[in-house]
């Protein structure tokens, strides 16, 4: 029996995670800079939070969640996405304040069951943040900005904002009439989930991207003429912020996103590098979610970014980072006294903090050199019968093919300087 991963799954590979790790640390950084802290949540929670938070007409709760029961009956879902976790979490641990921001950001798997294809796997990556306490339009705008600067770091080019609103919950209503009573007349042509939207929840009807749904969602209703004034007023200062921050973004009225929460500011990142599946970036506001799950009352913002999508940009970019991380010493040794020697000397070198390795399978002198390389070993340091006689080991400078004779207290010296 050959075992393999799983359908949509995939397993980082050592040459690769150097360059996970280094887009990761970027992440990381790009997010404090902005004073977000890391908050880490279970893989796995209660259905009932993923199903009352995204809602239960939504693709992700109707159709992609992995949900299985635990020995003692209770209903469990790997989590689809981590904006729920979170707020779970911050309520949990009363982390939301009056009069405070709180800023949160993750990175970690999040699983879906959906038909593996480009960009979608079932386990993929998400990066994302969320920031509770405000309704302030340029929250709004640091956000997004967030966004565009970690994209800026990361070098990628050819990257675009949409921004909508997809108003609140006292202008919604009408707009899902409005969306209603446009589509009904042409339901009969569209695709069958639209059929099905119609009547669960017509504004992701706006979101589908069958072809032959298309034409008519292009001539839908925008969600803009419906907005109340407050949304009006929130969204043109969210505007005017982004202006002033001189982001390039594009209105979309069509842009909705997947996930019910969503109130007012919505945005996504596509790449025009990317098929299909072009979003690389998507998120909102959603100012009812905290209270709908037990809080107080807290308007939120955030937004997630997809991992897998953003390295796929990378590559196609031909701007993947080599990972250049190798050793500092590999000792390669000849006959047992050699390598016991060789042990004791690769323990102290690795205490004063100098990665370090050798042979353990007592190969040739001319495959542990290969082996050094393979490392990536910056130096060499050669140890036979003669050199123990000695006293005097041999180093090699990998680069420049040079040798010196040098004893391991002098070795051990030179270390920092290696
Ligand atoms: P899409 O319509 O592209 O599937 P979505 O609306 O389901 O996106 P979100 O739930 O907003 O996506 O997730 C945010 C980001 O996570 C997406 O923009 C994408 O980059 C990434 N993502 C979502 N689902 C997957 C998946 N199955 N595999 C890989 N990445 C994904
Ligand atoms: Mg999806």
């Amino acid at each position: 029996m050959k075992y393999t991963s799983q359908r949509g799954t995939r397993d980082i590979l050592p040459d690769e995670a150097g360059i996970w790790q280094s887009i990761e640390k970027t992440v990381r950084r790009t997010f404090e800079l902005f004073n977000y802290k890391e908050i880490r949540t279970p893989i796995f929670e209660s259905t009932e939070l993923f199903a009352r938070s995204i809602g239960s007409s939504t693709d992700i709760v109707s159709k992609e969640m992995y949900t299985f029961p635990d020995r003692k009956g209770r209903s469990l879902t790997l989590r689809p996405e981590e904006t729920a976790p979170v707020v779970r979490a911050a309520i949990e641990h009363n982390l939301i304040l009056k009069d405070n921001i709180l800023k949160l950001f993750y990175l970690g798997p999040m699983f879906r069951y959906e038909r593996p294809q480009a960009g979608r796997q079932r386990q993929f990556h998400q990066a994302g943040v969320e920031a509770f306490g405000s309704v302030d339009p340029l929250l709004d705008v640091e956000v997004i900005l967030l966004a565009e600067q970690l994209f800026d770091r990361l070098g990628l080019k050819g990257l675009e904002i949409d921004v909508n609103s997809v108003g609140c919950q006292k202008c919604r209503p009408e707009f899902t009439t409005k969306l209603k009573e446009y589509f009904k007349s042409n339901i009969g042509k569209m695709c069958e989930d639209c059929k099905q939207r119609l009547e669960t929840n017509p504004l992701r009807i706006l979101d589908c991207k069958e072809a032959v749904c298309q034409k008519y969602i292009e001539k839908a209703p925008s969600t803009r003429e419906s907005l109340c004034p407050e949304c009006r007023i929130h969204f043109e200062k969210v505007e005017e912020g982004l202006k002033q921050a001189g982001i390039k973004y594009r209105v979309n009225n069509r842009l909705v996103r997947g996930l019910d929460y969503y109130t007012r500011t919505t945005f996504e990142v596509v790449s025009r590098q990317l098929g299909a599946q072009n979003a690389v970036c998507g998120g909102g506001r959603y100012d009812t979610l905290v209270e709908a799950l037990g809080g107080s009352s807290t308007p939120a913002i955030g937004f997630a970014i997809g991992l897998e999508r953003l390295m796929e940009i990378i590559r196609s970019e031909n701007r993947y980072p080599i990972s250049e991380k190798g050793i500092t010493l590999y000792i390669a040794t000849l006959g047992d006294e050699a390598r016991k020697i060789s042990f004791d000397l690769l323990t102290k070198v690795r205490k004063a903090g100098v990665a370090a390795d050798m042979d353990y399978a007592g190969r040739s002198l001319k495959a542990q050199m290969k082996a050094a390389d393979r490392a990536r070993a910056r130096h060499t340091l050669i140890i036979g019968e003669n050199e123990i006689k000695n006293g005097l080991y041999v180093l090699k400078d990998m680069k420049t093919a040079s040798q010196i004779e040098i004893s391991p207290e002098e070795l051990i010296n030179k270390l920092p300087a290696l």
